[in-house]
Order: C-alpha cells, then sequence, then structure tokens
C-alpha cells in the first residue's frame, strides 16, 4: 500500500486570536504570528516561550539568553470568538464569496 502524503489546508490565518486547549499553556490566549502547514505547528504571540542562547556575533553583539516563541501543534489551539468564545471554524457565503464564521453563533471570524 502507498502512504498518499495529503496536503492539508488549514482554515487558521496569521493573526486569528487563538486559544491553546491542551498542555502547559492550556487556557491562554494570543494572535497568531505564524503558520507551517507543512508541518502543522504554529507560533502564538508571546506564548509557549522557551530560553534560547545567543551566540555573541561580531564585536559589539553580546552572547545571552532571549526567550522566544516555540511553535504549538496547530490541533491544540482553538479559534476565539469576539462573543461566544473558542469555538471552530464555520464557512458561510456572502454575495458569492467565502466566509469564515464561528460555528456557535454565526459571528464573522
Ligand atoms: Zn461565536
Amino acid at each position: 500500500m502507498v502512504k498518499k502524503k495529503q496536503r492539508t489546508k488549514y482554515k487558521l490565518k496569521k493573526n486569528d486570536l487563538v486559544k491553546i486547549i491542551t498542555g502547559k499553556e492550556k487556557g491562554k490566549s494570543g494572535r497568531i504570528l505564524d503558520i507551517d502547514s507543512r508541518k502543522g505547528r504554529i507560533m502564538i504571540e508571546g506564548l509557549n516561550m522557551v530560553k534560547k542562547a545567543i551566540r555573541p556575533k561580531g564585536q559589539n553583539q553580546k552572547g545571552g539568553i532571549t526567550e522566544i516563541e516555540a511553535s504549538v501543534d496547530i490541533s491544540n489551539v482553538m479559534i476565539v470568538c469576539k462573543k461566544c468564545g473558542p469555538t471552530r471554524i464555520g464557512y458561510s457565503f456572502e454575495s458569492d464569496k467565502k466566509i469564515r464564521v464561528c460555528r456557535k453563533c454565526g459571528e464573522l471570524l
């Protein structure tokens, strides 16, 4: 059997407000900074920070430790609806244009 490689299309977009639903950052929310659709992982502003050592570069820059966002699995987050909170994305059509809506209350996402 040949395993077909499927390209997953994600409904989430950059700048979406999402809430982490599992793991150590559970319950926190933030905006999506970046999406890696090949790996199915996203970076969320200010969340899942990890310490990273910086090597000194050149003469004027000192080495040290900084904190950066580490990616989280896309399945561990839910989009946040401004009306009713974490929800799932549904689709609707508005004058032939496909729009993303909240599946619970129909609010535009
Ligand atoms: Zn809603």
